[in-house]
């Protein structure tokens, strides 16, 4: 497995927010967000080679309830249905961390849906090959049907503008299975100012649809360190 890294902190996002969790973060994304906050995993993947085995027995190491599963995209690594079905037989708290583009039959108690608006496609003049990539590559109903049918999950919207809110809404049509209550926007930004700035039309926002807003408690603890 491709992995770039593994640590124990707090879950910054969701439904699960604060609880001591450790996070395996793979690297290798199918996407290119332009503001991905983990370009070492996408844009310019770095990371070590560990054994299924070694990762598993990492993670259970740890004294933490809850595994954080992330990326990257971390549904494009098959090692991930051994490692949840390890993880669960053990007892922990399974939360996937994916964009929504690629199904595996994992072992999960919540999928952690991010599906990427039109907002994330990054620009033809910073890469024409994955401005079209991304932008064919972003929406996959069928993958995004098929997670909601058969797991537990949430969604989380990235939103850079208050706009945005339009994809967003039309996004929920298109699934109208999925209830406000599942759906939660999270502001664009890697610093804590800008996220507060940017939190105060967000709550009006989510107030509005009856969504929640989920705070990005890592980076007002820690700020955009990696590891955290
Ligand atoms: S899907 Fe996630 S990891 Fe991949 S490019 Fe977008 S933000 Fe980065």
């Amino acid at each position: 497995m491709f992995i770039s890294e593994l640590f124990e902190s707090i879950q910054g996002e969701g439904r699960y927010v604060g609880v001591p969790s450790v996070f395996l973060r793979t690297s290798g994304c199918n996407l290119r967000c332009w503001f991905c906050d983990t370009p070492e995993t996408s844009w310019e993947p770095r990371g070590q080679h560990m054994p299924l085995e070694d990762v598993t027995a990492k993670l259970l190491e740890s004294e933490c309830d809850h595994a954080v599963l992330t990326g990257g995209e971390p549904l494009l690594v098959s090692e991930m249905v051994p490692l949840t079905e390890s993880l669960s037989q053990a007892g922990k708290v399974i939360t996937i961390e994916t964009a929504g583009t690629v199904f595996l039959p994992v072992q999960a108690d919540l999928i952690s849906l991010s599906p990427k608006l039109a907002n994330s496609t990054p620009s033809l003049e910073r890469s024409e090959r994955w401005h079209y990539r991304h932008e064919e590559l972003r929406h996959q109903p069928d993958v995004i049907q098929q997670f909601v049918q058969e797991y537990d999950y949430q969604i989380k919207f990235v939103v850079d503008r208050p706009e945005d809110i339009n994809d967003v809404l039309r996004w929920c049509d298109e699934f109208p299975t999925v209830t406000p209550d599942h759906v939660y926007l999270m502001a664009q930004a890697i610093e804590a100012d800008v996220l507060q700035t940017k939190n105060a039309w967000l709550n009006e926002l989510a107030e509005t649809h009856g969504f929640q807003v989920s705070p990005r408690l890592h980076i007002e603890l820690f700020g955009h360190t990696p590891g955290t």
